[in-house]
C-alpha cells in the first residue's frame, strides 16, 4: 500500500480550518487537521512544500515510522507549525488504518472505556448577571460542565474571553485583518473580584455543576497561589493556566498553598513539555491537543504517562479545532482510562456539519463517538471550495499603562 498524493484545504465556516487529505493507491483516503489558530497558512505551506513530497510512496500503514521520520528526521525539531503539520499527517494515517481494518480508531487504541465522554462548554458575560444567564443557557442545552469567564468591574476593555456588552457573543479571533485589537488587564482588580464571583456562581447553580475557570497565563506565581486558595470555596472542577506556561516551577508555590485542581498544556507541543509537570504531579489535567502536540501517536504516550501520575486528560477544544481533530480526540477520549473531560465548541453548526459529515453526536453533555471505521468524519471538497482563507488575529493584552502582558 502506498501514499500517492495529498491535498491541503484552508477555509471553513467562520474559521480557517487546515484540512489534509492523504490519498492512497487503494482508493482509501485519510483526513487530518493542521489548523493553527491565526497562523493557518504556515502549517499548510509546510505540508505542501516539504512534507507531502517526502511521504509520497511510503506505506501509510506504518504510522509510527512515518511519525518518527517526520520528527526525528528534522534537525530543528518541534514548534507549533511543524507539530500541527505532523499531527495532521498522523491523524490521516490513523484514519486510513481504521478504514482498512474496518474499525473505529478507538478500537485500534484498546476499545471503549466509557459510553460517552464528558464535555464542557464556554459561558461568558460582560458582568456576573450576564455570565449567570450564559451559564443557565448552557445548562438548558444539556451541559453538565461549563467554563466561566466574567468581565471585571473597573477593568477597561473586556478581560479574557468576555464580551464587551451584555448579551453579546465574544469572538476571540477578529477576521478584520492582521493588526490585533488591544484588551486591557489588571491583576489587582481581577484578584479582588473573581474569587467572590466564582463563589456566587457556585451558590446559584448548586453543587452538581462542574465549574471551570481559565486565567490564561496572566498571574504571577504568588498571585496564582493566593487566587487558588481564595477560590477553594467555589469547588472548581479545574483552574486553567494560572501562570505563564514556560515557568513550570511556578506551579510549586500554588501546590503548596491550595488543593484546587490545575489544568495546563494547551500550548504544549510535545511529550517533553508535559513530562516534568506530570512526573512531579504539579497538575491534575493535561490540556494538549492532537493537532499541535503532533497527532494521536505522541498524544497516546502523553496520556499513558499522565495515567501513571494521577493526571487526567482535558484536551484543548477551542473553535479553531476542526471536526477532524475533535474526532481524533474523541477516539482517545473513548479509550483513555484516565480520561477527565473534553473542551467542546466545534460541532453543531449546520455549515460545519455539512462540510464535515459524521455520526458523532452530543447528548446530555456527553460526546458519543461514532463506530464508523477510521476517524468517522468525512470532508465535502465541493463545499470546501466555497470557503477562502480570511486573515484574522487574536487580541493582544496590555496593562493600563501600555505594558505588554500575556495573552
Ligand atoms: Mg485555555
Amino acid at each position: 500500500m502506498k501514499i500517492t498524493d495529498a491535498k491541503v484545504f484552508v477555509g471553513g465556516p467562520g474559521k480557517n480550518y487546515v484540512t489534509l487529505k492523504i490519498l492512497t493507491d487503494q482508493g482509501v483516503y485519510g483526513l487530518g487537521d493542521a489548523t493553527l489558530n491565526n497562523r493557518e497558512t504556515l502549517p499548510a505551506a509546510y505540508l505542501r512544500d516539504y512534507l507531502i513530497p517526502a511521504i509520497i510512496g511510503m506505506d501509510p500503514r506504518n504510522s509510527e515510522d512515518i511519525w518518527q521520520f517526520l520528527y526525528r528526521g528534522a534537525y530543528f525539531r518541534g514548534g507549533p507549525i511543524a507539530m500541527a503539520a505532523y499531527g495532521a499527517i498522523d491523524m490521516a494515517l490513523w484514519d486510513i488504518k481504521g478504514k482498512i481494518a474496518g474499525l473505529p480508531v478507538h478500537q485500534l487504541l484498546g476499545g471503549r472505556s466509557r459510553d460517552g465522554a464528558l464535555v464542557y462548554a464556554h459561558a461568558a458575560g460582560s458582568d456576573l448577571e450576564d455570565l449567570a444567564d450564559s451559564v443557565a443557557a448552557r445548562i438548558e442545552e444539556g451541559y453538565r460542565a461549563v467554563r466561566v469567564q466574567c468581565g471585571i468591574p473597573g477593568m477597561p476593555g473586556a478581560g479574557y474571553a468576555v464580551p464587551g456588552t451584555r448579551g453579546a457573543r465574544h469572538y476571540i479571533t477578529d477576521f478584520g485583518g492582521l493588526r490585533p485589537s488591544v484588551e486591557y488587564w489588571d491583576s489587582g482588580r481581577y484578584l479582588r473580584y473573581m474569587p467572590g464571583a466564582l463563589c456566587e456562581l457556585r451558590d446559584r447553580f448548586g453543587p452538581e455543576l462542574k465549574i471551570l475557570h481559565d486565567v490564561h497565563h496572566r498571574l504571577m506565581p504568588r498571585e496564582a497561589a493566593a487566587f487558588a486558595r481564595a477560590v477553594e470555596p467555589a469547588d472548581l472542577f479545574w483552574l486553567e493556566d494560572p501562570t505563564p506556561a514556560e515557568d513550570q516551577d511556578a506551579l510549586r508555590l500554588l501546590r503548596q498553598h491550595s488543593t484546587v485542581p490545575v489544568a495546563i498544556g494547551e500550548v504544549f507541543q510535545s511529550l517533553w513539555q508535559c513530562n516534568r509537570l506530570i512526573k512531579q504531579e504539579l497538575i491534575d489535567f493535561i490540556r494538549v491537543a492532537v493537532t499541535y502536540a503532533g497527532g494521536i501517536t505522541p498524544v497516546r504516550r502523553i496520556v499513558d504517562l499522565a495515567g501513571m501520575h494521577h493526571v487526567r486528560t482535558g484536551f484543548h477544544g477551542a473553535p479553531s479545532h476542526s471536526p477532524v481533530s475533535m474526532a481524533a480526540q474523541a477516539h482517545l477520549n473513548a479509550w483513555a482510562p484516565n480520561f477527565g473531560i473534553q473542551e467542546y465548541l466545534v460541532l453543531g453548526t449546520a455549515e460545519c456539519d455539512a462540510l464535515f459529515p459524521s455520526d458523532h453526536r452530543m447528548e446530555g453533555g456527553l460526546f458519543h463517538v461514532s463506530d464508523a471505521p477510521g476517524l468517522g468524519v468525512d470532508f465535502d471538497e465541493a463545499l470546501a471550495a466555497r470557503y477562502v482563507y480570511a486573515p484574522g488575529s487574536h487580541p493582544v493584552v496590555r496593562l493600563e499603562d501600555g505594558t505588554m502582558w500575556d495573552y
